[in-house]
């Protein structure tokens, strides 16, 4: 296996990947707030951590993934007031299409998806102790993180110590770098907050946004693990902050490597509401892109590197998309031949040097780019030169049936890393139709028909499709 290397934030280097415990890695990816439907930009993270994910399972590690949902912030109550729903209500509605549009963009589920709401006694307990060792202070109900006791706050995104203004207060959730300032930890109710609240020992109101992170990584990973993932702009405040609790709180180290993903940018601009460019992934299928194109595109550029999409669909513009249709079109073409030719194939028939040399090559040079801070241009050209050379192959008659098998299943084995390689219909799953087996699954249980509940559960794991059960019901996903 090549070395793997990754590029640290923390200390600016590009560096060699070692667990804490050898064979495994624990990673926390900061996750949606479930306030909307979420735009292809974010999904640029949440499939560069995806990949991130897949290289280490490919390379060998057990992964633990945790990815939190915030569902309660300054946002997420504004909207749902505007809605006049209450807040549980209302983020499940984005929760839900968020692990549609996951599915959709073949995504592996991470293994936690823990939600901020059902951690406010970690966040409690976390903010109790850094209260205990004097890392805090309180003002007007609200409990804020004195940042001027934590001498090494700014090292992740380099802020120097003395732009730091001591005792001055931030309460939003986000803010700028101008803005660096005592935070909250804990928010006293306010009227505006309406039901929004929680009596804890800290007084009746809410946690901070940046307290979840910190305390649900140390619920499901330890206090001190391997990797923490999210987006440029989550390294300040957001990342600041986490380390500054936790390490104050846990007086332990907190992740080894910090790995950040650049923008989306669309047409050589920030994605905005108000620019008019910005686009769920709704809104990209529905204007005839399938998500297998919009993961292809998405992936396409190494994750440090700013992408930008190039799409006005109402002015016909969508040659980003375009692209990754016609790549994505010559490595289904190609795999039809293989297909065609490997039928003729007999047990026993030899592969040819060349073809298996080829393999071995192409298989080297992908796992090296991978392993190389997820060098994803490289892994595609690996894969678009095994096409190129297998198409040569295949059109001077050097491709026997049984090399033409072997290229496919090489293929499909980089599947498991890349999830390009399959057509739409071949993986794709009818959600819509599990979702019904399930209803009905559900019913055959209430009617204590536990034979006819146990065929549906026996029929979906036939198709790959594994059920998992849970006080709020039950959730699927494809294997
Ligand atoms: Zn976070």
């Amino acid at each position: 296996m090549p070395t793997l290397r990754f590029y640290n934030t923390l200390t600016n280097w590009k560096e060699d990947f070692h667990p804490l415990i050898p064979g495994e890695v624990r990673m926390y990816t900061c996750g949606p707030t479930v306030h909307d439907f979420a735009h292809i930009g974010n999904f640029r993270a949440y499939l560069f951590e995806d990949l991130l994910r897949r290289t280490l399972k490919y390379l060998g590690f057990r992964v633990i993934q945790v990815m939190n949902l915030t569902d309660v912030d300054d946002k997420t109550i504004r909207k749902s007031q505007a809605k006049s729903m209450t807040l549980r209500d209302y983020t499940a509605i984005y929760k839900e299409a968020f692990f549609q549009d996951l599915d959709a963009l073949r995504i592996e589920r991470a293994e936690v998806y823990p939600a901020a709401t059902d951690h406010v006694p970690e966040m409690v307990e976390l903010i109790r102790r850094l209260v205990e060792k004097g890392h805090t202070y309180e003002a007007d109900g609200s409990i804020y993180f004195r940042i001027s006791s934590f001498p090494e706050y700014g090292k992740l995104s380099n802020i120097r110590a003395d732009e730091l203004r001591a005792g001055v207060r931030v309460d939003a959730d986000e803010y700028e770098k101008e803005d660096v300032r005592d935070f909250a930890l804990w928010k006293a109710w306010t009227p505006e907050d309406g039901e929004v609240y929680w009596e804890t020992a800290l007084g009746k109101g809410r946690p901070g946004w940046h307290i979840e992170c910190s305390a649900m990584a140390a619920r499901y990973l330890g206090t001190h693990f391997d990797i923490h993932t999210g987006g440029v702009d989550n390294i300040f405040p957001h990342h600041e902050n986490e380390i500054a609790q936790s390490v104050c709180g846990f007086g332990t180290k907190f992740a080894n490597y910090w790995l950040h993903n650049a923008h989306l940018v669309v047409n050589g601009e920030k994605m905005s509401k108000s620019l008019g460019n910005f686009y769920t992934l709704r809104d990209v299928t529905s204007a005839g892109f399938s998500p297998r194109v919009v993961r292809y595109f998405l992936l396409s550029a190494h994750y440090r590197q700013p992408l930008n999409l190039v799409y006005d669909p109402r002015a016909g513009v969508t040659e980003s998309l375009d692209a990754a249709r016609s790549a994505l079109g010559r490595l289904d073409e190609f795999r039809v031949k293989l297909t065609e030719l490997g039928r003729r194939s007999a047990a026993g028939d030899l592969q040819s040097r060349e073809v298996s040399d080829l393999l071995d090559k192409a298989e080297e040079a992908l796992v090296a780019a991978l392993a190389n801070d997820l060098d994803v241009s490289g892994a595609l050209g690996a894969v678009f030169t095994l096409v190129k050379e297998g198409n040569r192959l295949l059109a001077s008659g050097e491709m026997t049936p049984t090399d033409a098998v072997a290229v496919n299943d090489k293929l499909q084995r980089w599947d498991r890393v890349l999830g390009v390689v399959e057509p739409e219909a071949e993986t794709g799953v009818d959600a819509e139709r599990i979702e019904a087996l399930i209803r009905e699954r559900n019913e055959a249980r209430q009617a204590k028909n536990f034979a006819r509940a146990d065929e549906i559960r026996q029929q979906l794991l036939r198709e790959g499709i594994v059920l998992q059960d849970s006080p709020t019901g039950t959730r699927w996903k494809k294997e």
